[in-house]
């Protein structure tokens, strides 16, 4: 089956809301046609809104790095998935390592993020991925698979329809390590036969999974151009208009 690419910025905590706007609006003018490809790019909190006012009338979308999971109440310092929605954002990243892993999110947490971003009506991307020592000690499916499982309990096979993964190895995340394609691929099937066990060999073949981990344009041709990676999730390269065009227009090439 045939899906189309993904190519999603993260831009962790960098850009201010101006600097971010700016930035948003050479990506506009350097990807007026994406050719099919998704392009999502994920400002930090307070860029959100600039960001989404510079590109509605394009087709690139955006996305927020996080959410509550509550609607609404006593969390000083949090933002809901509601008044992520409400100003118009459609993509939300959950369960990203950072959040696992500096910030202690658990599995639970994640989960209880999901739901709540579906039912708000966010499209959540999963994140995913096993750290150095535990691929070393031959754990990366049972780690991913665990991942998976917990961040999605509970999720219907409806609501997968909003859900896309991303296979992101804590090891190669920002150190420029990146997983080569046969890495990635295993993993990625690994995700889609769970996937088909957990709901359906339907929705699994729906499902984008991405793969995140030191993309760059001079690899992100070789990742996408095989049929299991959908998509990349861009960290350090979705920081410079070159860089971040250069991976857009490889997966235009091949999508
Ligand atoms: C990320 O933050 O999701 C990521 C993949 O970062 P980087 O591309 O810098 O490794």
């Amino acid at each position: 089956m045939k899906r189309n690419k993904v190519v999603a910025g993260n831009w962790k905590m960098h850009l201010t809301a101006n600097e971010a706007q700016q930035f948003a609006n050479k990506l506009r003018i350097n990807l007026l046609d994406t050719h099919g490809v998704s392009i999502i790019i994920c400002p930090p909190f307070l860029g959100l809104k600039s960001v989404f006012d510079t590109v509605k009338d394009s087709s690139i979308k955006v996305g927020a790095q996080n959410m509550h999971n509550e609607t609404q109440g006593a969390f000083t310092g949090e933002i809901s998935g509601e008044m992520i929605k409400d100003i118009g954002i459609q993509y939300v990243l959950l369960g990203h390592s950072e959040r696992r892993h500096v910030f202690g999110e658990t599995d639970d947490f994640i989960n209880k993020k999901m739901a709540s971003s579906l039912r708000v009506g966010l499209d959540p991307v999963l994140c995913v991925g096993e750290r150095l020592e535990e691929r070393e000690a031959g754990k990366t499916s049972e780690v991913v698979i665990r991942q998976l499982r917990a961040g999605l309990k509970e999720i219907s096979e409806a609501q997968m329809a909003h859900v896309m993964i991303a296979y992101e190895p804590v090891w190669a995340i920002g150190t420029g390590l990146t997983a080569s394609r046969e890495q990635a691929v295993e993993v990625h099937e690994i995700i889609r036969d769970e996937l088909a066990s957990l709901y359906s060999g339907v929705i699994a073949e729906k499902t984008a999974i991405l793969y995140g981990g030191s993309v760059k344009a001079e690899n992100a041709k070789d990742l996408m151009s095989h049929e299991e990676i959908d998509g990349v999730l861009v960290g350090g390269a979705a920081l410079k208009v070159d860089s971040f065009v250069g991976i857009a227009k490889a997966a235009m090439e091949i999508n």
